[in-house]
């Protein structure tokens, strides 16, 4: 053995120590034979699997989530073969059944001649990683949810309302259809909080509010808490005659809910005032106008003494 033999045997020495030492697992591919030369121990702890039960791709393949297999021994191969240094995420199979997230980052070695002559790489547990990605998937879904919906009720916010009355409008505009709105108010409300308490206001206001979601039923039909105790409907495409209709089976499933309330000035059973309009926009009308006609046509149905529509 000559001396440099010598160094190349304590140079490798050192290469496995500091490559078996790492948390990322190295491996190598012969490509002519897709058997594996080489895996670092490491394997084992993190899968389960031990290291001479990696003999070929077949192995590395079957040990991968039966969702990810296809799509990554596709793209790895067709990458291997074009000489492509490449990466792939994918959750690996554990000896217990678990899967865990991996990141493989593949290098092409080539002959002298150009031709593959093996893969190595690295493989990375990025589960905790994968972990937060989905969280954070989850969490931004969770606020878009909560910014649109109001929290007590579960029923689309104000926001939302002012969002879809802007769409609704322009459609209504520009197809010259009837745009129809319904407010709708609790009567003696205060009365309510004040005779049952908020806790039960609150529940009452649920109540309603899940009452009152199902009565609209057209697909762009639209239903929102608008404030405290007081809710709207958008109706695209909906004459007075049908807006009416719709306001009396508001007031009909409330009446059907029998929800008492003995404080109210006007029944033993909750009760609501509904205002509403119908529109057909021209160039010269705006929006928050027509949402004060409604508003003002609830005050009308106050005045003639709650529990009706106008
Ligand atoms: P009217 O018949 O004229 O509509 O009288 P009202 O008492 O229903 O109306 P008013 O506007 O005087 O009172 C509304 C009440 O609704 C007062 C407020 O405390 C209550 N309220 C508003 N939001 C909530 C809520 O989120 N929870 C509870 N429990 N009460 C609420
Ligand atoms: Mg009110
Ligand atoms: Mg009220």
């Amino acid at each position: 053995m000559s001396i440099s033999d010598n160094y190349l045997d304590a140079d490798s020495a050192v290469y496995k120590t500091l490559l078996e030492s790492t948390k990322a697992i190295p491996w190598k591919i012969n490509w002519s034979t897709l058997q594996f030369s080489y895996i670092g121990p490491q394997i084992e702890a993190l899968l389960g699997w031990s290291p001479d039960s990696w003999l070929t791709v077949e192995d590395w393949a079957l040990r991968m989530h039966p969702d990810d297999r296809a799509w990554v021994v596709d793209f790895c191969v067709a990458q291997s073969k074009a000489g492509t240094d490449h990466e792939a995420d994918y959750r690996a199979l554990t000896k217990d059944g678990q899967y865990i997230w991996i990141r493989d980052v593949v290098h092409v070695v080539r002959k002298e001649n150009g031709e593959v002559d093996s893969l190595i790489g690295f493989m990375f547990d990025i589960t905790e990683r994968k972990d937060t990605e989905q969280k954070l998937i989850e969490l931004q879904k969770q606020l878009e949810e909560l910014s649109f919906k109001d929290g007590l009720t579960g029923v689309f916010n104000r926001r939302m309302f002012d969002s879809v009355m802007e769409v609704e409008w322009a459609n209504a505009k520009r197809n010259r259809q009837p745009l129809s709105l319904i407010m709708l108010d609790i009567d003696y409300f205060k009365q309510y909080n004040d005779y049952y308490g908020h806790i039960q206001g609150d529940e009452c206001l649920k109540r309603v509010a899940n009452v009152l979601a199902c009565v609209a039923t057209r697909s762009r039909d639209f239903f929102a808490r608008y404030g405290g105790e007081e809710f709207i409907l958008v109706l695209p495409e909906t004459d007075e005659a049908a807006a009416f209709k719709i306001a009396e089976r508001c007031r009909n499933v409330i009446f059907k809910a029998q929800i008492p309330h003995e404080k109210s000035l006007v029944s033993q059973l909750l009760t609501i005032s509904i205002g509403t309009s119908t529109i057909t926009p021209t160039r010269n009308d705006e929006a928050i106008k027509f949402i004060a006609t409604v508003d003002k046509q609830l005050y009308v149905a106050k005045e003639k003494g709650r529990n009706s529509i106008a």
